[in-house]
């Protein structure tokens, strides 16, 4: 699967990836995660990328010819599933939004900085917009981190034990349950013994009653959907 980010600060994405699961994900060739600096398109001498807002107001406004031209240029040389927008005003990540993206090939996602981007590229270029949450960030580098890593964990072959991601929180509409190492005691403070037992009938019992009690206490929500 490959994503195209395109950003004006590319120094701020490439420490999430060059770390662990994702760094694998890419060296084992099952993502790759290609980050485009938007000044490498800006068209004037200045190299700027964004101007001052029609009709006036705080903030500057990202332009659209240097998203367009990166964009057509993507195009023009592979097919895309979607063009993302991370943005506070689109619909919340989940983890089935996570899932159903994760079953795609490419994907552009673009940052927007300053007071946002020129509504005339989500009308013409953006397929989808998402938010990673009810505030907001400066810009959309971390988000599309944060969108990029709950995709890529889930395609096959990233994670060690594939099915660890499915016993996840969020898969299935339960949060998952408690998780304990050694030691087996700490200054009292004992596992719970049927973790010990080597009873796997009963662990897994234990687990879906744990999981169901944590998410009843904590997002009932999941349950009543
Ligand atoms: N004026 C905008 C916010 C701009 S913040 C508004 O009120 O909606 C600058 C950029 O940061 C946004 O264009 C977006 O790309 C990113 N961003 C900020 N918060 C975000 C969030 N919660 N989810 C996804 N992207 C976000």
């Amino acid at each position: 699967m490959r994503f195209d980010i395109i950003t004006v600060l590319p120094g701020l994405l490439e420490s999430p990836f060059a770390h662990s699961i994702l760094q694998r994900a890419q060296r084992k060739g099952l993502s790759e995660i290609v980050v485009h600096n938007l000044r490498d398109y800006a068209t004037n001498k200045q190299k700027s990328v964004d101007d001052y807002p029609y009709g006036g107001g705080s903030g500057m406004v990202m332009s659209i010819e240097p998203f367009a031209a990166c964009i057509e240029k993507l195009k023009a040389e592979r097919d895309y599933d979607e063009v993302i927008f991370m943005s506070p005003d689109g619909e919340v990540l989940t983890q089935s939004i996570a899932n159903h993206l994760s079953s795609k090939k490419n994907l552009i996602i673009l940052c927007g900085h300053y007071k946002g981007i020129d509504q005339r590229i989500r009308d013409i270029f953006v397929t989808r917009e998402i938010s990673i949450g009810d505030y907001v960030l400066s810009g959309g580098e971390l988000p599309a981190a944060v969108l990029v890593d709950a995709v890529v964990r889930l395609l096959p072959g990233v994670l060690s034990d594939e099915t660890s991601a499915l016993s996840d929180s969020f898969q299935g509409d339960l949060l998952d349950a408690p998780i304990y190492t050694r030691p087996a005691d700490w200054k009292g403070h004992k596992v719970p013994d049927v973790l010990l037992s080597g009873n796997a009938a009963k662990i897994d019992a234990w687990r879906d009653e744990q999981a169901l009690e944590r998410t009843k206490q904590r997002r009932p929500d999941l349950l009543n959907d």
